[in-house]
């Protein structure tokens, strides 16, 4: 990318919050019902009927609002947003407009040079969701499912702070991040209960005025955010640079072509005829309904980092990872409160190779094979020295697959390192007596065999030696024979 262009991006988050009906009807909010089997008179629209605000959606939204230090309205009120589409069959959507329930916010991301940054979240407000339109399976004719007509949505929006597709996408982390500690959203990506817009524009750097953007729709992945908007930035820089202006409108990401397309040109807010909608009170909320919130408000995902950092003595990068979701800062603050070594080695173990375990079978950390208990007890057997760290590794992997504690199998396959001082010095011997070229080699001074000789050791014992006290035994030993 040419450095003389900005970038600039703004992201409409849509989160759908875990509610277990909808925002204004009682239907079931479950996903992956027959179709049109969870909505109800309310969720369609029909006339005669009446929307009752679910009070756990305006529970949800103000833990949200704290969470990113925003103000909280003390009154909000819902408005139609009047546009046609096959999935939305009443005509309108209900939403916030002119005062939505949360109102500036900020987060910080790292940036790309490592430095903390502010982004500020301009506004959060409360929506439904309208129904889908089905086309798989369906010959020549589109179907219409609309079970997710009325589920209940939180809009987040940035202010144009992101300055590349990297920041972007570590915003929406955050968030993800935030809505899943506070329990608000499973943030399930695939199921669509997280997806965003992304408002992209570029103007020659050192400018004051925003350049013109583009709005590109429903992205469902964070590779798909990062990929969507890289293209983006190019074709407008393209656009710009051949003496072209770029067009306000909403694009498509294609991931399987990876690029964006033109989808229509952009509408304007006076386009949908925005009003206070009659059938809903304004959202009255009171100082000690917050307080009431604020209570349950948990850790949040910085002050954990912090706390990894200050109180466990883990390193920043690591105690990021650790944080990114609650229960796999969980199982890291269990595992170290029965590992009797640093927590650092725990973090390591935590990061390396049990990560490395449930992403090879896409497995989150509440599905974890080996209870956190169980993982400090292989740390422990590591740190009293029954085993060295590379047998560990094999103790690991059979934990993994199911045959119980580190003691249990250290004892069912034989592990127990070898500590007897004088058998290391018999097998030392040994081997010491089988290479006598390599011997003398070493003792003219190539002293990298010594790599070779500890490797003829851990064959010898299958690996079960200690390999400090190898090396020790080795060194003496090699030595003394020379005299
Ligand atoms: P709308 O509701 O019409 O999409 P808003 O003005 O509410 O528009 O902005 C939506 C998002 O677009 C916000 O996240 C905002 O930060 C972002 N945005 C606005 N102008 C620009 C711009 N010129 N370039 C990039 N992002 C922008
Ligand atoms: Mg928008």
């Amino acid at each position: 990318m040419s450095a003389a262009w900005e970038v600039v991006i703004g992201l409409e988050i849509h989160t759908q919050l875990a509610t277990k009906s909808k925002i204004f009807s009682g239907a079931s909010t479950a996903y992956g019902a027959e179709p049109n089997t969870q909505a109800c008179l309310i969720d369609l629209g029909y006339p005669g009927v009446l929307p009752v605000l679910n009070e756990e959606v305006v529970r949800m939204a103000c833990k949200f609002g704290l969470a990113v230090n925003a103000t909280v309205a003390p009154r909000s009120v819902f408005a139609r947003k009047n546009y046609f589409y096959p999935d939305l069959p009443k005509g309108y959507q209900i939403s916030q407009y002119e005062l939505p329930i949360v109102e500036h916010g900020e987060l910080f991301i790292t940036d790309g040079e490592g430095n903390e940054k502010r982004i500020g979240i301009t506004r959060a407000h409360l929506e439904e969701d309208a129904g889908k339109s089905v086309h798989e399976g369906l010959d020549r004719y589109s179907g219409i499912d609309l079970n997710r007509a009325g589920t209940p949505l939180l809009e987040i929006v940035s202010e144009p702070d992101l300055r590349s597709a990297k920041e972007a996408v570590a915003y929406m982390r955050k968030i993800h991040t935030i809505v899943r500690y506070l329990g608000i959203s499973d943030g399930n990506m695939q199921e669509g209960s997280f997806r965003c817009d992304a408002n992209v524009s570029v103007r020659p750097r050192g400018d004051e005025v925003l350049g013109t953007r583009t709005e590109i729709k429903n992205l469902n992945s964070f590779r798909f955010v990062e990929r969507a908007i890289n293209f983006e930035i190019e074709r407008q820089i393209d656009v710009l640079e051949d003496g072209g202006e770029v067009v306000q409108e909403t694009r498509l990401y294609d991931s399987g072509r990876d690029e964006t397309r033109s989808m229509r040109s952009k509408e304007e807010a006076n386009d949908y005829r925005y009003f206070p909608d009659p059938d809903l009170l304004p959202v009255e909320i009171s100082e000690a309904f917050i307080d009431g919130v604020r209570e349950t408000l948990p850790e949040l995902p910085d002050d954990k980092r912090r706390r990894f950092v200050d109180d466990y003595g883990v390193k920043q990068d690591d105690a990021a990872i650790l944080t990114v979701s609650r229960a796999l800062a969980d199982y890291f603050e269990e595992a170290s409160a029965s590992a009797d070594a640093q927590a650092q080695v725990v973090a390591n173990w935590v990061i390396g190779d049990l990560s490395g375990a449930l992403n090879k079978e896409g497995l989150e950390i509440e599905a974890c094979r080996i209870p956190a208990e169980d993982l400090a007890g292989l740390i422990n057997r590591i740190q009293d020295n029954t085993i060295s760290g590379k047998i560990a590794k094999e103790v690991f992997e059979a934990m993994w697959a199911g045959e119980g504690t580190a003691d249990a199998v250290i004892e069912a396959r034989g592990l127990k390192q070898i500590t007897d001082s004088s058998a290391i010095e018999a097998i030392v011997d040994k081997v010491v007596a089988d290479n006598p070229g390599q011997a003398a080699e070493y003792r003219a001074g190539k002293e990298k065999l010594i790599g070779f000789f500890v490797g003829q050791v851990m064959k010898e014992t299958g690996g079960k030696a200690n390999p400090g006290q190898v090396n020790e035994v080795l060194r003496a030993k090699l030595k003394e024979g020379g005299q």
